[in-house]
């Protein structure tokens, strides 16, 4: 709303040389002669609205303003001078706007705010307009300026940047999301490709035969790899590959990599050898997989690249605190041209060589190194041989030996997986994958049952005893995810079957996903053989042994130690060195306390959930015996037999003074901890 300020005496517009315009013929403070003649003129020329407010006049009416005001709002002084500034204002002025506005003029408190305003032919505008009060050398408040900017065209460039950067994050999602979906599709047939070649391979073949299929093999090699190489260039560039940081061991990141490259380089009479700084410590804080990805990245390019000599890789304490590696090889070498561009993607050394790939496996590396703090460099001499160095900043973990210096590739020792048996549920629906899974699963001694999609093999679970159930992830009729979900609803035993996911779709959250939905690891199609039986014989290693729901013919846990060491240290590991002999003796005096109570219970229901504490802390602390004990108490109080029960029940206190006993007592505990640690660190 715009209303006139009450008729000033006499008052009267004055210009100056500059075209600013004054409201003269009362006692303001703001006059022609006030201004001065230089500054009057560099506010005239400024491109910026200026204009006075006089609050002592009645509704602070504008006694000044310059000719950017009205070149920006399209008012003249005759139009405004002598009126209060909320002409300016209209509809779509934001109302916050002018109320943070008002309590600033009438705390006389200066303001920036940024508002719609209108010009005088109607058209809206952008305003951003800083109000300030201005107090006279008594602090009375005698003016209040303002001054003005048109930001309508950077606004609307703003909106027009943000737009344009959330349609860019909805096609890079697209991408990602096509990308994951194409893996899939990919990645399947191709997991059924290379296990009927390798199930081919393993038949009675003729010399050509055998030839054929070995170079469809390596082809399917090829392929699989590039295709992991576009999805990691993916993930990177989406921003979604995560660095880890775990302890690990860089002699044995470095043997992976030699024992890979192996028969490669003997096949071509390559020497190959590692060197590890003896200042090195044992253990490092790192990213493993991705340490050894640049690495083999490397070798292998090197060994690709050297006809006659050697490779070796060198790694190194660097002054700088860093390790240094560093990748030297006596091959062909690189041309000024392409080390330029080596790094960036598909950049590749002569089409018409012989020895081409994807070219995306040095830009993979460099911003695997980037992602991990470090820089990656090449030095090279054609004919003679070159070097790839990058650096990392890995943390040391303290007292943690020293790796071996020299090392070379071990023979690869391969392990007879015959004879193994257990119960498997493979729920697959692609008819390869499901025929090359239960093959290899079958020859190595396991029986296999099938199911198609995910309902069957919740049935399936539901109806029969399973020691492991691998699982598809993406199935028709229901996913492997809701699958897992209905199993983890029975109740018993056959709820906790362990499930394994199998999936060739491998971006970020997958494993995330997998765990939500209940299932106990994550292995990536297409699985190799070797790959396969040891991801089957790690669970089916570590399962416990069939619920003894029959009264145990020997006390539960009697052939199981009573103390795993092992798991004591990695416990003491985890808490921080000094925290361990308190722990112990917080669980022990909670076992003795709870196989009190327990023993005083006739209810099976509360039995039940004590003995499944009693087995979650007995496993936290190594106590194993103890461990299976209470797992088959909870076995038994669950299936309702009283006599089986209270079997367990009667050997619990015994086996529970035994288990603590085995701990070491507390001085050894703290002998232990200064013998690693003696500066009490
Ligand atoms: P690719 O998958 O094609 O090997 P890379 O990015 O790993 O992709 O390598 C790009 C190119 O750099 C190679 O094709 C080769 O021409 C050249 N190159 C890489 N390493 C070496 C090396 N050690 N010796 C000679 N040339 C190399």
């Amino acid at each position: 709303m715009t209303s006139r300020a009450p008729p000033l005496d006499a008052p009267r517009i004055t210009r100056d040389a500059g075209g600013n315009a004054f409201l003269e013929g009362f006692d303001g403070a703001v006059t022609a002669a006030g201004l001065g003649g230089v500054l009057a003129l560099a506010i005239a020329a400024a491109p910026t609205g200026i204009t006075v407010a006089d609050p002592a006049l009645p509704d602070c009416p504008l006694v000044f303003m310059n000719p950017a005001f009205t070149r920006m709002t399209g008012y003249s002084p005759e139009d405004v001078l002598g009126r209060n500034c909320r002409f300016l204002q209209g509809r779509g002025t934001e109302k916050e706007s002018v109320r943070a506005l008002r309590l600033a003029v009438a705390a006389a408190k200066p303001i920036t705010l940024e508002f719609t305003n209108h010009r005088k032919d109607g058209r809206r505008f952008v305003n951003e307009l800083r109000m300030a009060p201005v107090l006279d050398e008594a602090g009375q408040l005698i003016a209040y300026i303002g001054i003005q900017h048109d930001v309508t065209a950077r606004k609307r460039a703003e909106r027009e940047a943000a737009k344009a950067r959330r349609a860019a994050e909805r096609a890079n999602q697209e991408k990602s999301d096509f990308l994951a979906f194409m893996s899939h599709e990919v990645r399947t047939p191709l997991h059924g490709v290379m296990g009927t070649l390798s199930l081919l391979l393993d038949t009675a073949l003729d010399a050509e035969q055998r030839a054929f299929a070995e170079t469809a093999q390596r082809s399917g090699a090829t392929l699989l790899h590039t295709v992991n190489e576009l999805l990691d260039l993916s993930r990177i560039e989406a921003g979604k590959l995560g660095i880890h940081a775990d302890p690990f061991a860089l002699a044995d990141v470095v043997k992976d990599v030699l024992d890979l490259l192996a028969p490669a380089a003997a096949e071509k009479g390559v020497e190959l050898s590692a060197s590890l700084d003896h200042l090195l410590p044992g253990q490092l804080i790192g990213d493993p997989g991705r340490i050894r990805q640049v690495l083999m990245n490397l070798a292998d390019n090197a060994v690709k690249f050297t006809h006659r000599g050697s490779v070796e890789l060198r790694i190194a304490a660097l002054p700088d605190g860093h390790v240094g590696f560093a990748v030297t090889d006596t091959g062909i070498g690189i041309p000024t041209r392409l080390r330029q561009t080596l790094f960036t993607r598909f950049a590749q050394a002569d089409p018409a060589g012989e020895q081409i790939g994807s070219g995306l496996g040095l830009a993979i590396c460099k911003r695997l190194v980037a992602l991990m703090g470090g820089q990656i460099a090449v030095d090279s001499t054609v004919g003679r041989g070159s070097t790839f160095f990058f650096d990392l900043p890995l943390a040391h973990v303290p007292e943690s030996g020293t790796p071996p210096t020299r090392m070379a590739p071990q023979p690869v020792l391969v392990q007879p997986l015959g004879g193994a048996h257990g119960r498997i549920l493979l729920a697959e629906d692609g008819k390869a994958n499901q025929l090359v899974a239960a093959t290899i699963l079958r020859k190595a001694g396991y029986t296999v049952e099938l199911a198609r999609d995910g309902a069957e093999a919740a049935a399936a679970a539901e109806s029969s005893d399973y020691d492991l159930i691998l699982m598809d992830v993406r199935m028709p009729l229901m996913d492997g995810y809701a699958a897992t979900r209905a199993i983890r609803a029975l109740h018993g035993p056959r709820g906790r079957v362990p499930i394994l996911a199998m999936t060739a779709s491998v971006m970020p959250g997958d494993a995330e996903l997998c765990t939500e939905a209940g299932m106990d690891g994550h292995l990536p199609k297409p699985l190799g053989r070797a790959e396969l039986l040891a991801a089957v014989h790690r669970v089916l290693d570590a399962r416990p042994r069939r619920p003894r729901v029959a009264i145990p013919e020997a006390e539960p846990g009697a052939t199981a130690p009573l103390l795993d060491r092992e798991t004591l240290e990695e416990l003491r590991s985890a808490v921080g060195p000094g925290r361990l002999p308190r722990l112990i003796s917080v669980f022990t005096a909670e076992t003795k306390e709870r196989v009190r109570r327990m023993h005083a219970l006739t209810d099976p229901q509360r039995i039940e959930d004590e003995a499944h504490s009693l087995k979650a802390a007995a496993a936290t602390f190594g106590a194993i015996a103890l461990r299976d004990a209470a797992r088959a108490l909870e076995e038994a109080c669950h299936s309702g037999e009283p006599a089986s029960w209270r079997r367990i029940l009667d050997v619990l206190p015994g086996l529970a003074e035994r288990s603590i006993a085995a701990f070491p007592p507390p001085r050894t505990e703290a002998r232990a901890r200064h013998d690693r640690d003696p500066k009490g660190h």
